[in-house]
């Protein structure tokens, strides 16, 4: 299942479940769409692009799938990028698009 991360990795910005900017990668490494931009797509962790993160519902519309069920982790990952490495990726996957990689 999907781990609702609760801030950006980078900034640390708070991205609570009902966030509309917030991004994820495949492996759900979770950044603000700011910093995704200042990112260029490109997740610093593994080289992929992002994508909206999905939202959870609130409300139990049907079998328990929902928030108050399987609530969002709580679990901060701080991790600010490299910004010097984060150039070197961002070299070597020029003009690479996402689903290419
Ligand atoms: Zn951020
Ligand atoms: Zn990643």
């Amino acid at each position: 299942m999907l781990e609702l991360r609760p801030s950006c990795e980078n900034c640390n910005k708070p991205l609570p479940p009902h966030a509309t900017d917030a991004m994820i990668c495949s492996f759900e490494c979770t950044f603000c769409s700011d910093c995704v931009s200042l990112l260029g797509n490109t997740c610093p962790n593994c080289g992929g692009g992002f994508v909206p993160r999905p939202i959870r519902p609130v409300t139990n519309w049907k079998g328990d799938n929902y928030l108050g069920h399987d609530p969002a982790s709580t679990t901060v990952k701080f991790r600010p990028v490299d910004w010097e490495a984060h150039q070197h990726l961002l070299l070597r996957l020029q003009g690479i698009p996402p689903e290419q990689r």
